[in-house]
């Protein structure tokens, strides 16, 4: 069968990775893809926003099952769209895509269905938003309802702090028509582990449990990033852990969209902050984690596209039935290499060495994120294989019977691999490995 899948970054290299390994897939597209995803598919030039076109393409190509990436075409409606032409797509539909591309959405959802959740209190005026902050003082969090690729969350340790991201977002307007509501709650404590499942709003199957590194610098200092890194599992999650989530979030968010009528097919993904009250959810994505998909899929035995072709089809219960998905018990651990000054200004167009030594390494994959080929017969760049294209640069990711010996093996490749300005965290996997510790310890 033919497949497409729909986005450029490091988590769209992994799902390719993984999809060109089952034995259902004749043919992979990416649309629009990146220089290391053109190894295992083929890069057709449409940006992941442009429906349209994805849309005559996938009509033209008769592609089987079309997979997207980011959020941003599930919130446009790509999955109404294709429908509309009974093109098969894993991923949920607009309305029910708003559990990521509004808060607010996902907020008084969680509320009318008792998903436990951080207080929060809803605004769409400016004056009493910072009344409120005055009142419950700091710290507290503000989020703008809308999409703001990522920023549109300002954890304040002031209330000044906070009452300058509530004028930034509703007078300033810097993230737009998103910031016409903003939602202002109460500051969460504990680990944080991100829960993943795919689910024909029926059935729900989990994927294993990771955690992922948000801060540009080690010790979670220096600004929010897209993701500097990530392992699965998150030890912190234990078995009973896991079910109370699936139970006290998970199901009761499905059963919850489907009482609003919303038939949710695709990925929930629910990042969870552990308190000392139990599990609560920080955010509900709509889609695969970016780089958490990179640390969980290595450790996948299963094949992923059936997997999703029956959610696609509300038949999810074929493969619960069949025994559900098949996990490596290995640890993963993902390091993201990025361009420098990334999260800030970063230069593109750097030559990539070292990425064929740490590829031949066991039990390493290098997904790529922003990586471009050299143009064809580029007599600058003869011998070049790879330049850089974006802010995060390189997945690379690596297997090991601890987290430990993951950690270890995935720096070891990410040594060998270097460009101009290249920086990555030096600690990715630290908390688990605390954990890891104090299990074999105890
Ligand atoms: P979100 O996009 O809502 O997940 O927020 C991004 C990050 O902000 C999360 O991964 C948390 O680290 C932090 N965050 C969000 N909401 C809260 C909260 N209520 N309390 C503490 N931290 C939060």
């Amino acid at each position: 069968m033919k497949v497409l899948v729909i986005g450029s970054g490091g988590r769209e290299h992994a799902l390719v990775w993984k999809i060109a390994q089952s034995k259902l897939a004749d043919k992979i597209f990416c649309a629009p893809g990146n220089g290391g995803i053109s190894k295992q598919a083929e890069c057709i030039d449409i940006k992941a926003e442009d429906i349209p076109a994805l849309i005559d393409f996938a009509r033209k190509e008769k592609i089987d099952l079309t997979v997207v990436g980011p959020e941003v075409p599930l919130a446009l409606g790509i999955v109404d769209e294709f429908s509309n032409y009974k093109l098969g797509i894993f991923g949920p539909n607009k309305k029910a895509a708003q559990l990521e591309a509004s808060k607010v959405f996902a907020k008084q959802l969680m509320a009318k269905y008792n998903v436990p959740t951080a207080e929060f209190k809803i605004f769409d005026n400016y004056e009493e938003a910072k009344k409120h902050i005055e009142k419950i003082n700091a710290p507290c969090v503000v989020k703008a309802d809308g999409l703001a690729a990522g920023k549109g969350v300002v954890v304040a340790k002031t209330a000044d702090e906070a009452k300058q991201a509530v004028n930034l977002m509703m007078q300033e307007k810097i993230f737009g028509a998103a910031g016409n509501q903003v939602i202002v709650e109460e500051c969460l404590y504990g680990q944080e582990a991100s829960i993943i499942v795919l689910t024909d709003s029926k059935e729900v199957i989990p994927l294993a449990s990771s955690q992922d590194h948000k801060r540009v610098f080690d010790e979670d200092k220096g600004p929010n990033t897209g993701g500097m890194g990530a392992y699965s599992p998150a030890l912190i999650v234990t078995p009973g852990l896991f079910q109370e989530i699936l139970n006290k979030i998970v199901y009761r968010t499905i059963e919850g969209l489907a009482k609003e009528g919303l038939n949710y097919q695709g990925v929930l993904y629910a990042g969870i902050m552990i308190t000392k009250e139990g599990p609560k959810v920080l955010e509900f994505n709509v889609r695969f984690g970016d780089p958490e998909t990179q640390a969980i899929l290595p450790r996948l035995k299963s094949d992923l596209l059936e997997v999703m072709l029956a959610a696609a089809d509300g038949k999810l219960s074929k493969i619960s039935r069949l025994g559900g998905l098949n996990w490596d018990s290995r640890a993963c651990v993902c390091v993201v290499c990025a361009s420098g000054g990334y999260p800030g200004e970063y230069e593109k167009g750097k030559v990539i060495t070292g990425l064929n030594d740490a590829d031949k390494m066991q039990d390493v994959v290098v997904f790529h994120a922003g990586t471009k080929r050299p143009t064809v017969g580029s007599s600058r760049y003869p011998s070049v294989q790879y330049l850089t294209n974006g802010g995060r640069v390189l997945g690379v990711t690596g297997l090991g019977n601890t987290i430990k010996e993951a950690i270890d093996r995935t720096y070891q490749a990410a040594d060998k691999i270097s460009f101009e300005g290249m920086h990555y965290r030096k600690d990715i996997g630290y908390r688990a490995l605390k954990s890891e510790i104090g299990i074999s310890k105890f």
